[in-house]
């Protein structure tokens, strides 16, 4: 597939996401109340469902928001408050040794650059990929499992992980593009072009679409 019929793809997702909520980091990002929220929501987010992680994000923010908050709540009280999140107690944890990390090596403020994000601990590429580009507004590019599947399942990259996904769409795909895709292909896997059986019948895409390793569908 040629970037240029990607792109049209994007436009025509965009209008069809709308219809839908948007990621829960995409909405914290957009009350821009800072990186440090984008950064914490997005760890909370990681293998964990948008309608878990809503509610757990908006309990511990109501008590604290900023990386000195986050230090006086004990670990036990974190883990309560983002429970049923997966991995809560590993969470509670990295919230706070994230929150340390921050205010000891960076005065404070969440890092803005990728090598320093990935010193973070707990930090891989996509939530540093997320902050970038959500919590900062620089041109990065945030590939989690829902854009590495359907940029495969489309046929403009084949790639075997996430990574390689990443490195794939920055060679290819223009910047002015980058940040929108994360917003686009999440919203749009989480919802109609699902891991197993995607609604192909009804896709808006479908007839620009290879259906790479698509096997069952609706
Ligand atoms: Fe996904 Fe099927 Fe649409 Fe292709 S046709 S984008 S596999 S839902």
């Amino acid at each position: 597939m040629q970037t240029a019929d990607f792109k049209k793809i994007l436009k025509r997702l965009e209008r069809v996401v709308s219809q839908w909520d948007a990621p829960v980091v995409t909405l914290i990002a957009r009350t821009g109340e800072g990186p440090f929220r984008v950064l914490i929501s997005c760890l909370l987010s990681l293998r964990t469902k948008d309608e878990t992680t809503a509610p757990a994000v908006q309990r511990l923010f109501a008590i604290a928001d900023t990386p000195q908050g986050i230090l006086k709540i004990p670990q036990k009280e974190i883990e309560k408050l983002i429970y049923p999140v997966g991995f809560y107690r590993v969470k509670a944890r990295v919230l706070r040794q994230v929150s340390s990390d921050i205010l000891s090596r960076f005065g404070g403020r969440v890092p803005d650059t990728m090598d320093d994000l990935l010193t973070l601990g707990g930090v891989g590429r996509k939530t540093a990929n997320l902050v970038l580009s959500q919590g900062w507004k620089k041109e990065a590019i945030c590939v989690d499992v829902h854009v590495h599947r359907i940029t495969n399942r489309l046929g403009y990259v084949k790639t075997r992980n996430p990574d390689e996904t990443e490195f794939a769409l920055r060679r290819k795909l223009p910047v002015a593009s980058w940040r929108v895709i994360n917003q686009i292909l999440v919203a749009f896997g989480q919802n109609h072009c699902r891991p197993v059986s995607p609604h192909c019948s009804t896709c808006p895409v479908a007839k620009d679409c290879s259906r790479v390793g698509v096997t069952h569908f609706r």
